[in-house]
């Protein structure tokens, strides 16, 4: 098995302390040499400066290619765009480019006034802008906004044609999942690469709570597997297992690349990139 080249996603850290956590998980999974690593963008646009001191600084001071997300909720275009110039002179040059979810407390995007109504605007500007790489969102268990995965597949196709260069998916618990939404992808004439999202499980009722929220299916052998191995204390050991299983099954079936949602924690995603051969055990940090 060929080992997959592998992104890692961080959010925002809120303390110090939490700034420390994210360094480490950095500096840990560093040796594991991602394509590139990127910093999401609070909900409802709310974690606007420490997103962008986070890149700068892990851009500045990692060396990994370093992405923001950026999203259209709460914020003029002007506003947006801005921000896009702030990364791009400091050599950042990839962007994330999401609708993104609404403040807390309301349960529908709603455009700002001057502000972009809808990804594929923010992607149009971006790329107008400068030649940053743009990825996107993706879902493979259909977004919650969209009627059916026609539909789903359909924005999706407008969003590459409006020049995104990559899809980056929520996460999943079916690697049938994946495979039905890239191929109907694929069948929508998409050529462009689809990349699953890989969560490794820290917290299994986080986790549920997580997927129920972004709408993320949760097979109900899964959830049994996961709520027996919590009741016998392997929760750990289990969720390890499992992640590394599917993505041995993404693996088998195409995917070459996997993005993990590391929520600043090393240790899980290290163990499972190890498990996939991505890098020599001898060049992990302890
Ligand atoms: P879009 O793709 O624009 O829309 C989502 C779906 O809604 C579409 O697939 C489509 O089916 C339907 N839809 C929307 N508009 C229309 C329309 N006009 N006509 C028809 N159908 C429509 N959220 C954050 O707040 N911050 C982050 O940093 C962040 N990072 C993320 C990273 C990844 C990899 C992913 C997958 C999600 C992330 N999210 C983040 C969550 C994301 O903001 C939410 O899922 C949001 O609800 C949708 O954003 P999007 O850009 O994917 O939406």
């Amino acid at each position: 098995m060929t080992p997959p080249d592998i992104s890692l996603e961080f959010f925002p850290p809120k303390s110090l302390e939490a700034s420390f956590r994210l360094w480490d998980t950095v500096q840990k999974l560093a040796p594991l040499e991602p394509r590139f690593v990127s910093v999401t963008y609070g909900a409802g646009g709310t974690t606007r400066e420490l997103t962008r001191d986070a890149v700068k600084t892990i851009h500045r001071h990692s060396g990994l290619r370093t992405a923001a997300h950026l999203t259209c909720v709460n914020a003029t275009r002007e506003e947006t765009l801005d921000i896009a110039r702030g990364f791009w002179d400091v050599g950042v040059h990839d962007i994330v480019a999401l609708r993104g979810d609404p403040p807390k407390g309301e349960d529908r995007f709603t455009p700002t006034d001057g502000g972009f109504a809808n990804s594929c605007e923010l992607i149009e500007a971006l790329k107008a802008e400068r030649d940053f790489t743009v990825r996107v969102g993706a879902y493979p268990d259909i977004h919650p906004d969209a009627g059916s995965m026609d539909a789903d597949v359909t924005y999706l196709k407008r969003k590459f044609d409006a020049g995104a260069d990559e899809a980056l998916t929520q996460f999943f618990f079916d690697a049938d999942a994946f495979f039905r939404f890239r191929d109907a992808c694929v069948a929508a004439g998409i050529d462009k690469p689809i990349v699953p999202g890989i969560f490794p499980v820290e917290n299994w009722k986080g986790a549920r709570r997580f997927a129920e929220g972004c709408g993320t299916r949760i097979p109900d052998d899964v959830a049994a597997r996961f709520d027996a191995a919590e009741a016998d204390g392997s929760s750990e050991a289990f969720a390890r297992d499992f992640c590394i299983d599917l993505c041995e099954r993404l693996i088998a079936g195409g995917a070459d690349k996997l993005h993990f949602y590391t929520l600043n924690k090393p240790e899980l995603t290290q163990d499972v990139c190890k498990a996939l051969g991505v890098t020599r055990s001898d060049r992990m940090v302890a």
